[in-house]
């Protein structure tokens, strides 16, 4: 089954179960001051789990575009590392909002696993909250009996407060979670384990695809909790995870969602993907990255120096290094992904094909910018790290790279790590903080350049800013 058919299936089997389908809403999270990028799928649907505003149905599905790289979910630096953590991922989910509830969500998750997908069933484990005394939340026995009549007590796990309960914040809804976890390992490596709780292994290939979140509790100011009148179903399945099941692999980079950018990239490189470790992360780096970054930038978020856009900012960056580090891409390279990420995502998120030259463009212009001064920054950086006494570089010298080769603070730090060294991140905030009250009294106020285009806003690049301290700014305007 291809991805775009497990999508659709997916869809499709809620659509039977009575779910009105919606569009994702954009990564950048409008309208949210809590959140840079939208990071899950009930992002755009809080207002509803707070009472405020009626969902247009009861029950609800989509797939979600997702970005982990900042807050409370950053999952950056697995990256490339681990075979199932991205940046941007796509969340399937369905809800309820005060309609169906734990039976129903379970027992569909089951059969759309197992009937339609036809994922094996003595390769399925399910976690249920195990209770915690001290803070008063109990036990989900109703989780419990339902699980127990439909896989069996001995596929059940207990979770703790930290993966299996889920609040939205010091008060308000929160409920249990029942996350469901497939073991992907070889069957004779499995053979091997005594037992029968594998998922407790810890092991990389029993990874967690699917997580059903009831809200079934209000925390009051007092720490109490009320059961609430109307209990919600929030349920998330990481989409490229669910490939990488069905489609019998072991590496979401090796389903056919990211297989044909690696080739690209393989291609472009003159590398066979498989050969060589590093010229392997680097390539699942940038077939990762490039899509938190077109998607961004296709969604009204441009690179910048500051906020959301610097994330981004930062990110290309990261691709970049690896790219002329690891697979000898001198020149730029990353604009040439768009085109086909473009027709891969034709029908599903449209804004990529439509504004495929422009998303182009811009990042582009920021390869250019960067590949710049990426080399003699990589010269200056081994010269600072052979000179390195100690295991840490000193925030002055984070800050030489940050303001004269345009070295974001964590690509240093990622570099470093790579000889075992660290960099001190106080003495370059300190660093950082010094040059900005220089300038601010050399410039007056400074301009800024955060930029959010809106829908049908037409915006071309106007060149590089030398007025800023920074060298690397690139500037757009509204058209
Ligand atoms: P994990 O423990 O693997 O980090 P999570 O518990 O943080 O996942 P949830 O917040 O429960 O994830 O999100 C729901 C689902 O989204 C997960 O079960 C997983 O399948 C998927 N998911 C979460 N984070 C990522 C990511 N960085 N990349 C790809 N899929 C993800
Ligand atoms: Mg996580
Ligand atoms: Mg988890
Ligand atoms: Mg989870």
């Amino acid at each position: 089954m291809t991805s775009s058919q497990i999508r659709q299936q997916f869809l499709d089997f809620f659509q039977s179960k009575g779910h009105l389908i919606v569009p994702s809403a954009p990564l950048v999270a409008k309208n949210d001051p809590t959140l840079l990028f939208n990071n899950s799928g009930m992002a755009q649907f809080k207002d509803f789990f707070l009472g405020n505003g009626t969902p247009p149905s009861k029950r609800i599905a989509d797939t979600q575009k997702c970005l982990r790289v900042s807050g409370k979910h950053n999952d950056l630096e697995d990256v490339g590392f681990d075979t199932y953590h991205h940046t941007m991922f796509e969340m399937l989910g369905n809800w309820s909002f005060g309609d169906y509830f734990k039976q129903e969500a379970l027992t569909w998750s089951w059969e759309l696993l197992t009937e339609v997908f036809k994922l094996p069933k003595d390769r399925i484990y399910v976690s249920v909250f195990e209770g915690d005394k001290k803070d008063g939340v109990p036990f989900d026995q109703e989780a419990f009996d339902i699980w127990k009549a439909i896989v069996g007590e001995d596929r059940i796990i207990y979770g703790n407060k930290k993966d299996n309960f889920w609040e939205m914040g010091e008060t308000g809804p929160c409920g249990p979670c029942s996350e469901i976890h497939i073991d992907l390992r070889n069957q004779d490596e499995v053979d091997t384990i005594p037992g029968k709780s594998l998922v407790n292994a810890d092991h990389p290939q029993v990874v967690e695809i699917w997580n059903n979140v009831f809200m079934q509790f209000e925390r009051m100011a007092d720490g109490s909790l009320v059961p609430l009148p109307n209990k919600h179903v929030d349920t998330g399945m990481g989409f490229e995870r669910l490939c990488m099941a069905i489609q019998g692999k072991q590496s979401n980079y090796d389903t056919d969602v990211f297989q044909g950018t690696i080739q690209y990239i393989a291609a472009k490189s003159g590398k066979n993907y498989g050969d060589e470790k590093w010229a392997d992360i680097a390539m699942r780096v940038i077939a990762d990255h490039i899509r938190a970054i077109a998607f961004t930038i296709a969604d009204g978020q441009l690179p910048s120096n500051n906020k959301a856009g610097y994330v981004i900012r930062r990110i290309l960056r990261r691709a970049v290094r690896y790219g002329y580090t690891y697979l000898d891409f001198k020149e730029p390279f990353l604009h040439l992904l768009i085109p086909g990420l473009a027709q891969q995502f034709k029908g599903v998120f449209d804004e990529l094909i439509s504004q495929e030259a422009f998303v182009a463009k811009v990042i582009y212009e920021e390869e250019v910018s960067f590949l710049r001064t990426l080399s003699s920054g990589l010269v200056r950086l081994d010269k600072l790290m052979e000179d390195c006494s100690g295991k840490i570089l000193s925030g002055d010298e984070v800050f030489e790279l940050n303001d004269t080769y345009g070295f974001p603070v964590d690509l240093t730090a990622l570099i470093a790590r790579e000889k075992g060294l660290d960099i001190d991140e106080p003495g370059f905030n300190a660093a950082l903080k010094a040059q900005k009250e220089r300038s601010r009294k050399d410039a007056g106020a400074s301009a800024e350049d955060w930029v959010i285009v809106n829908e049908g806003d037409e915006v071309s690049f106007i060149g590089y800013d030398s007025n800023e301290t920074d060298t690397q700014v690139l500037k757009y305007q509204k058209i």
